[in-house]
């Protein structure tokens, strides 16, 4: 009597944690789902935002406009937009995968099952979004539908360091197309604590257009994104720098690694990463899947 009501109780245990394990993982897979759209939508309505209001508005004469020609604002802009874009394409397009295991191989004994991941072994996990071997996974990126492991980190990084200068150079013109067209003034500091709860109230006022509401709202849209993107940015510089990856450090395993940082970064910048600086091509060699193995060891 006594066995049967405890494993009565050890599967309503079982049957409440995968339970909560489908939950957690429908969230994340929701997740997956909705962040490429969110990026793609912000990216056509920065775009449709830049050419039919902040340019014609600030630079309304072709090259005789203050502060700085119309060619130049419009080049600058699609230079930081290719970039963003082209580094996103090639996070998607040279993934962190195992290019010779594609069912769930055995998890190391030190796997803690992580919700979206299981933990193989020398730096191998099986991601379950992605249902795929990956080597070195340092995270799962929701907004490209991606892991993020040593092959395509640098674009990752990349493609960070552009959004984030996208977002910023937005927040500027945005600034500047609403003092321009609206007379709102940024002097005071305060200002930008004030103008979203303002604006919303002067909108159902009918004092102020839909436009100019939605340019406010995406001025903190933008700095949001921006704030993330850099800050984001410069913790994987620091953990590439160290030899590190994400998942180690969720598994409180620190990397005893004796390379100095110089290499760590080539490791994944590759030899020709000034090019990779300043355009989205791809400088990092491709390896073998023994050879990652071997760098793990
Ligand atoms: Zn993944």
């Amino acid at each position: 009597m006594k066995d049967s009501s405890s494993s009565l109780w050890t599967a309503q245990i079982l049957l409440h944690y995968h339970a909560d394990m489908f939950t957690r993982m429908l969230k994340l897979r929701l997740l997956n789902a909705v962040a490429p759209a969110y990026f793609f939508t912000a990216t056509a309505v920065t775009f449709i935002l830049h050419f039919c209001f902040f340019i014609p508005t600030l630079f309304p004469n072709p090259d005789t406009s203050p502060g700085g020609s119309k060619t130049l604002h419009t080049v600058f802009f699609l230079f930081l937009m290719f970039n963003a874009l082209g580094n996103y394409i090639m996070t998607i397009k040279y993934p962190a995968e195992s290019a010779n295991e594609t069912g769930v191989p055995v998890c190391s004994p030190h796997c803690s099952d992580m919700v979206d991941a299981h933990y193989l072994l020398n730096g191998r996990h099986f991601c379950k979004l992605c249902k795929k071997v990956i080597l070195k996974r340092d995270h799962h990126c929701f907004f490209t539908g991606n892991c993020i492991g040593n092959k395509n980190m640098r674009y990752f990084i990349m493609f960070c360091i552009y959004t984030s200068c996208t977002c910023l150079y937005s927040l500027v013109l945005g600034v500047a197309f609403l003092t321009v067209e609206y007379s709102l003034s940024f002097e005071n500091p305060l200002t930008f604590l004030t103008l979203l709860p303002f604006s919303t109230g002067y909108f159902f006022m009918g004092t102020i257009s839909g436009l100019q509401l939605f340019v406010v709202l995406m001025l903190y849209v933008w700095l949001g994104i921006g704030l993330v993107c850099a800050g984001f940015c410069c913790q994987q510089v620091l953990l590439v720098a160290r030899g590190q990856t994400w998942c180690q450090m969720q598994r409180g395993q620190l990397v005893d690694n004796h390379s100095p940082w110089r290499n760590n970064l080539m490791d994944v910048f590759g030899t020709r990463w000034i090019l990779g600086l300043i355009l989205p091509v791809q400088t990092v060699e491709t390896c073998t899947d023994e050879m990652d193995a071997q760098k793990q060891d």
